[in-house]
């Protein structure tokens, strides 16, 4: 067993799910979700914030917040069907990022390609580490590269571990311009200002209007101990707490 040091941790966590309190018409075993409504109120259907939840036995429940925590696997294939709306693009895009181990991805386009016909790819060998601190995200930035066959010139990056959690607490403003600094360093090419920058990460939660309706959990949403059964925990501790806090603010 690896995390042995998680045991003491796991042992706590068990006994107080045997020992909580939660009504048995509240968990239910053996019932696989296949549809997750999220965001339909302007079908008339839902009020808005609330979510439709239906079972593959037939049977559906409304709720007011979800914290999803089936695997990266489950979501890469069966996100179509499930979400409805879809899930936005850059969740998809994040989720094609898991197969590669990664939490984070960011992404800048141009209309032309400003590092020429060929691919390219910028392998950053760090000499000093100096940055402020809300830059040391960059350190932890292991790819780079041009990604193949888009329509626009795009560059892409892939973030990882604690530099995922700095680059989550920017703006995206500075995440950008702290990007667009990088290449412009790296490459010390002139690069010219983007055309579009955005940034995905499957930890961020889905609103429905101005309500958090969708949040992510599992072993796959967390940047230091995925795969593991105490980082799984970790996650819905995580998101738990997050909702509280929504709910404190939302005075409830
Ligand atoms: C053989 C093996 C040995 C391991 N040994 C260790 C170890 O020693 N130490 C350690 O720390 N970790 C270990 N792990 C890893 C650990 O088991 C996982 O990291 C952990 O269980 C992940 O928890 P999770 O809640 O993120 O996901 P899961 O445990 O996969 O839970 C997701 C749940 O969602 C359910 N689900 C999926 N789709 C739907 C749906 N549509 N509707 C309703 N429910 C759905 C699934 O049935 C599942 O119960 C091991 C894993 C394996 C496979």
């Amino acid at each position: 067993m690896f995390g042995e040091e998680s045991t003491e941790e796991w042992k706590g966590w068990l006994h107080y799910l045997s020992k909580a309190s939660i009504p048995d018409d509240n968990i239910r075993l053996s019932t696989p979700v296949c549809r997750i409504f999220w965001d339909e109120h302007e079908e008339g259907e839902l009020e808005e914030g609330q979510v439709l939840i239906v079972n593959k036995d037939g049977s559906s429940l409304l709720a007011d917040h979800v914290i999803f925590t089936a695997s990266s696997g489950h979501l890469q294939e069966r996100h179509r069907q499930l979400f409805s709306p879809p899930l936005p693009g850059d969740y998809v895009s994040a989720l094609e990022g898991i197969e590669l181990g990664v939490a984070n991805k960011v992404q800048m386009g141009w209309d032309d390609p400003w590092w020429g016909e060929d691919p390219l790819e910028l392998d950053i060998v760090w000499t000093e580490f100096d940055l402020p601190e809300e830059k040391s995200w960059l350190y932890d930035l292991v790819l780079v590269f041009s990604v193949h066959l888009s329509p626009h010139a795009v560059i892409e990056g892939f973030v990882t571990g604690e530099a995922s959690e700095i680059m989550e607490s920017l703006s995206e403003e500075q995440v950008r311009e702290h990007f667009l600094e990088l290449l412009r360093n790296a490459s010390l090419m002139s690069i010219p200002e983007p055309m579009f920058f955005r940034r995905a990460s499957l930890r961020v939660p889905l609103y429905a209007g101005t309500k958090m309706v969708l949040q992510w959990a599992g072993e796959h949403t967390s940047p230091h101990r995925f795969s593991t059964v105490d980082g799984a925990m970790g996650t819905g501790e995580r998101e738990a707490k997050r909702l509280l806090n929504a709910l404190r603010l939302e005075g409830v």
